[in-house]
């Protein structure tokens, strides 16, 4: 392979094999404290941004870990707890102050409509267009060439979902040295990565199975919001690459946990073990704790792959 032919083949594959880059901006439940802020997420797709919840002082926590915000189109917002939504308001205020044009998708329960047209009163300078997110329903959010999110019914005092973001791959992987011995023209690369046949100039059919590997299977980043440890939740986060599970509470305050309709780290974990997913991060602290290593320590004991999260934790999946 001479460099042109590896930097092409190299440049083919990457483009059909988008990642994920998972940040927290926000890792407390309920109220600010001990330094961190509640529940922000921010998922960079590479084309898309998308924003899970939006508490109090996300923006501040934008220009802390230099997140450009104003690429964000699509935010959902899993229930009207506040930690959840307050710093909505204010996110959306400095887009109009910044002139933004793009239409914003809005993923939210259908009150939040009017919440924000009473504390906006200005016209803003681009379109929200809202998604409703009906009671106790599953339903499919967004499913174009390359995304899929699915919002799922969580298990919490009020009416609240969780989110499965899905990244397609459904492109093939070129086999550098295959292309190479057939000599396969390079604008031909693509074709093969969609599963088309190469013909010689002679009329010899060379299979795209010979030339390229199968896709990678789809990403996957499944986020529980605030919930209660309940099983229904499984088969929505099987297998997942990663899963964030809320872990308000260490398990000497199940009691705590059960009644409040939270989780405890345990909890978390067992529903990571069971769902079979790689990876588990732990989040959303009861502010009477002020580490998270017994949260982190607790989850391993069931679930070893478990990170418990802080603001500023970024984590990327290929
Ligand atoms: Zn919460
Ligand atoms: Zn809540």
């Amino acid at each position: 392979l001479n460099v042109d032919d590896f930097t092409i083949i190299f440049a083919v594959n990457q483009l059909e094999n988008l990642s994920m880059k998972l940040t927290i901006l926000g890792c407390n439940g309920a109220l600010p404290a001990h330094g961190r802020f509640p529940t922000c997420q921010i998922l960079d797709l590479g084309a898309e941004m998308m924003m899970i919840d939006c508490g109090e002082g996300s923006q501040i926590q934008m220009q802390k870990f230099a997140v450009r915000s104003s690429r964000v189109d699509h935010v959902f917002i899993s229930h009207m707890h506040g930690d959840h939504y307050f710093g909505l308001i204010g996110w959306l205020n400095t887009q109009a102050l910044m002139q933004r044009e793009k239409v914003l998708h809005l993923y939210c329960p259908e009150i939040l409509k009017q919440i924000i047209e009473i504390q906006l009163l200005e016209r803003l300078s681009f379109e929200i267009q809202y998604h409703f997110l009906l009671p106790n329903e599953k339903m499919v959010l967004m499913d174009t060439e390359k995304y899929k999110v699915l919002a799922f019914p969580v298990d919490h005092s009020i009416e609240t979902h969780g989110f499965l973001f899905e990244v397609k791959r459904e492109k093939r992987i070129l086999k550098k040295e295959k292309v190479q011995e057939y000599e396969i023209p390079k604008y031909y690369y693509r074709n093969i990565t969609l599963g088309k046949d190469y013909e010689t100039k002679d009329g010899e059919i060379i299979s795209y199975e010979v030339l390229s590997d199968p896709p990678k299977p789809n990403l996957k980043y499944a986020y529980c919001a605030d919930t209660a440890f309940n099983e229904n939740l499984i088969p929505y986060v099987t297998g997942v690459d990663i899963l964030f599970h809320e872990a308000t509470y260490t398990k000497e305050n199940v009691d705590k946990a059960i009644a409040r309709k939270h989780s405890t780290a345990e909890q978390a974990a067992l529903i990571a073990q069971k769902a079979g997913v790689k990876q588990l991060l732990i989040g959303h602290y009861s502010s009477k704790y002020k580490t998270t290593d017994a949260h982190e320590a607790e989850a391993k004991t069931v679930f070893e792959n478990t990170i418990a999260v802080y603001d500023g934790f970024s984590i990327e999946v290929k």
